[in-house]
């Protein structure tokens, strides 16, 4: 079904192209080459780089808006939300989708053993390192149809506007869609892009990882069509693109409120998670009085004050902490928590000053621990990984993009993290951000407006020919 629609709005888009390279050919133009790419290309061709010129790069919208909607149908759950967990069928059925559309803009598509999968536009100079560009497909549960999936199909129309346009890249092009960035089936994030940056770690971790419903990796990836065990075969050397560049919405507020087309995203903020545990003796609200008490619940609620105290103590508005889970055994009114369990998220973009919270926030739960006479069970640094900055050529390519098409931009930090964290690993790096309706994500009610993705696809697109030569 899918793919026949998807033929059926080529077909259309081509018959336009026609109609449109006939009624050009009064074109002013004399020279031939000129007149032969606008035939062949069925759009004007102009040297973008004139302030206020026409320009060139014509994305089409609509199209790239019935893709958004027809892929949000695979979905486990009704619409308008959006639910597509890693491997499931509905996963699956999405990936096909994709990699047809790939095929339809006369991509060269190949896949991972995890299921990364890669659509090259080959270049003039082929033995050159690609320019790469891309995001993911897979949605938490309940979430809406914008977030990953508008660097993914908008990254397959950038590439389809450049064609139009008769541009020829020197470096090909790759577009990327990444494999469960969310964490939700088996606890890790980024997992595709992690494995493309050589973690060997998760590479290693994978092997004896089950979800929920304890079926394990391997399992759950045979089942969608990836048998091949060896994961390391995912890996990239450093080196294997010249540049990532990754279209997204932008996840928060800033653009839309301050009426801004573009977000150049200049770092990433990284996470760092931690878990901790406290044990006291627990006993009867009633009748253990308080000198005799050893709370674990308190000690819980005096380190979350901890993490508070020193992230204000980084005196950066850059640095963030959260306690987003803390549970109290067992959760009684009329007993004393005899165990607690805390899980933290502290962030940054400066790796050195995050870090600095985790080993306070450690000091805070060894000192709280004997003052309050409870044990300090768990204390494990889930995970730690280094913030990225943005390429200063890519940032200055899309600048200049953005100057060309006359479109408003701004400088900014992404304070979520993306696959373009792990990409940074093996290829310079930087993102596109675009507005979204009040920077909703991860909910329904997420939305991007036509406009602000075709701005966003002509920038990409742009910055990707511009990327391309270099
Ligand atoms: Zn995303």
């Amino acid at each position: 079904m899918a793919p026949r629609i998807s033929t059926l709005i080529l077909s259309l888009v081509f018959l336009l192209s026609i109609f449109v390279a006939v009624s050009s050919e009064t074109d002013e133009y004399d020279d031939p080459t000129v007149k032969t790419m606008e035939a062949f290309s069925g759009y004007q061709i102009h040297e973008p780089s004139v302030q206020g010129s026409f320009s060139p790069l014509s994305v089409d919208t609509e199209t790239l808006q019935e893709q958004i909607d027809e892929l949000s149908t695979f979905s486990d759950a009704p619409a308008p939300s959006v639910t597509r967990v890693l491997y499931s069928e509905k996963d699956v059925q999405a990936r096909r989708y994709i990699k047809n559309i790939m095929g339809l803009s006369g991509l060269s598509v190949r896949e991972d053993a995890v299921g990364n999968i890669f659509g090259r536009w080959v270049g003039s100079e082929p033995e050159l390192a690609p320019v790469s560009t891309g995001s993911h497909i897979d949605a938490i549960p309940y979430s809406g149809k914008y977030d990953g999936v508008v660097g993914v199909l908008g990254a397959i129309e950038a590439i389809n506007v450049l064609k139009r346009s008769g541009f020829k890249p020197k470096r090909s092009v790759e577009v990327i869609m990444f494999t469960s960035e969310e964490p939700t089936r088996f606890g890790i994030s980024c997992l595709g892009s992690r494995l493309i940056a050589g973690s060997e770690e998760l590479a290693e971790a994978l092997k004896k990882t089950v979800d929920g419903h304890n079926v394990s990796f391997s399992d759950a990836a045979k089942l969608a069509g990836y048998p091949n065990e060896d994961l390391s075969s995912v890996f990239l050397k450093k080196g294997s693109y010249s540049a990532f560049v990754e279209l997204h919405i932008e996840q928060g507020p800033i653009l839309e409120e301050e009426g801004i087309s573009i977000g150049v995203v200049t770092a990433i903020a990284a996470p760092a998670s931690i878990k901790v545990e406290f044990e006291g003796n627990g006993g009867h609200a009633g009748a253990v009085l308080m000198p005799k008490r050893n709370d674990a619940g308190l000690a819980a609620a005096e380190l979350a004050l901890a993490v508070e105290k020193h992230v204000l103590e980084s005196g950066s508005i850059d640095t963030v902490g959260t306690v987003g889970i803390l549970e109290l055994h067992p959760g009684a009114i009329n007993s004393i928590p005899s165990k607690s369990h805390l899980e933290i998220d502290t962030r940054d973009i400066d790796e050195k000053r995050r870090n600095l919270v985790i080993e306070k926030t450690h000091q805070s739960a060894i000192s709280i621990s004997k003052a309050r006479d409870v044990k300090l069970s768990e204390f494990k640094i889930v995970n730690q990984d280094p913030p990225a900055l943005s390429e200063d050529s890519i940032v200055k390519a899309t600048e200049l993009a953005c100057q060309e098409l006359n479109l408003s931009y701004k400088k900014m930090i992404s304070r979520a993290y993306h696959d373009s964290l792990f990409m940074a690993r093996i290829s310079p790096m930087s993102m596109i951000f675009i507005p979204c309706y009040k920077g909703y994500s991860h909910k329904p009610e997420e939305y991007a407006a036509p406009q602000d993705m075709a701005n966003g696809v002509s920038v990409l697109a742009l910055t990707l020919a511009k990327l391309s030569l270099s």
